[in-house]
């Protein structure tokens, strides 16, 4: 069936994969819903965005983004409330961020009524794939390619703008060791780290990797310069709490102005949890765990919502962190999914109904 909205062309999935998928026994982003977004950049307009059934999609082998990874991507959620209604949470931030991302890029802002008329339409055809129930969620996954054919290393003159999305499930939190770097940077002044470009991540494997055979799970990344810096995870911010402080860095053009970041610290002022932006020395934390005054570490990001760091290393020196009676990355947790899942007042109005 075709129908044509003001600005939309829709062509619905014959029949729903639904069924097929088993939402007790997800693996992160590997079932994709019924429906997916693309619209194309040509001739120096954002074309009709068109919603279509999730598939493959061709492209010839010279198209630039194989080449040199002009791409950036956002990561957002939506929840069901008990009353069955579907919430984006904060996606004024995403639509800002991923155009942020983009002029880094050399790639042309997005509308902003086409990103929510099409977010809305998605989400209406697909809220089935929006399960109910504390830590379901649906994954969105927005993303922009360099679509022109050509290898000469210069920006593209045609892009594609794409949403899919994945349900997604809390995921066990197993115990989470971290390294801190001193050798290797995810990013560095000047260069990408606060854009969601593709080539960032990347980037970050081969470390990542090496860190892993050692044992820990991930990387904190230091900064570039010195490497006395606590900066970010791979796609995390990280917070430290010290006594009854929360600490983490400032963004900079280092570090992902992260939404979830930016919830952690208003929910903590509001629930009188004080909370200091500023540079944190790799000394600072490794005096305090010596002292026994670090109490957590955690990370937050719109995938894992909030990740418990239970150990770290640097410079051959081993901590453990503490078992707390009260932790601050389960309150945090909480305050955040109440609000998302719709359970107490927005008072910040950070949800965005979809309307059935
Ligand atoms: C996406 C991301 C984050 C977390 O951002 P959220 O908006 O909270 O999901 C943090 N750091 C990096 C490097 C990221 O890519």
């Amino acid at each position: 069936m075709e129908t044509q909205s003001l600005t939309i062309h829709v062509k619905k999935i014959e029949k729903s994969k639904i069924e097929q998928v088993d939402f007790n026994n997800l693996a992160f982003g590997k079932n994709y819903s019924d429906h997916m977004m693309y619209c194309d950049y040509i001739d120096g307009k954002w074309q009709t965005p068109q919603i279509v059934p999730y598939g493959p999609m061709e492209f010839s082998p010279s198209t630039k983004v194989f080449h040199y990874g002009q791409a950036v991507f956002e990561g957002m959620k939506a929840f069901k409330d008990d009353a069955g209604r579907v919430h984006l949470f904060r996606p004024e931030e995403n639509f800002k961020r991923i155009n942020k991302s983009s002029e880094r890029l050399a790639i042309p802002e997005f509308p902003k009524d086409y990103f929510f008329e099409s977010l809305e339409t998605l989400l209406k055809l697909d809220h089935e794939w929006v399960k109910p129930g504390q830590g379901n969620s649906l994954y969105i996954r927005p993303f922009v390619i360099a679509t022109e054919e050509g290898v000469a290393a210069a920006p593209s003159d045609a892009y594609r703008f794409m949403i899919i999305t994945c349900p997604s499930q809390a995921y066990y939190n197993k115990p989470v060791k971290v390294l801190f770097a001193e050798k290797y940077s995810r990013s560095a002044d000047g260069g990408v780290g606060y854009a969601k470009a593709a080539g960032n991540y990347g980037a970050q494997f081969y470390p990542t990797n090496i860190a892993k055979s050692k044992g820990y799970d991930q990387v904190i990344w230091t900064d570039a310069k010195t490497h006395q810096y606590l900066e970010e995870a791979g796609t995390m911010n990280i917070f430290f709490r010290i006594g009854d402080k929360l600490l983490t860095a400032p963004t900079s053009d280092r570090i992902l102005d992260g939404v979830t970041r930016k919830s952690v610290i208003q929910l903590a002022k509001d629930n009188g949890i004080e909370v200091e932006v500023a540079p944190v020395e790799v000394e600072r934390i490794k005096n305090a765990a010596k002292a026994g005054e670090l109490k957590e570490i955690f990370g937050t990001g719109t995938a894992a919502t909030i990740a418990k760091v239970t150990g770290f290393e640097h410079a051959g020196d081993e901590f453990t962190l503490p078992k707390m009676e009260v932790e601050y990355s389960e309150l945090m947790k909480k305050y955040l999914q109440d609000i998302q899942y719709n359970r107490v007042e927005d008072k910040n109005n950070w949800l965005h109904p979809i309307e059935k």
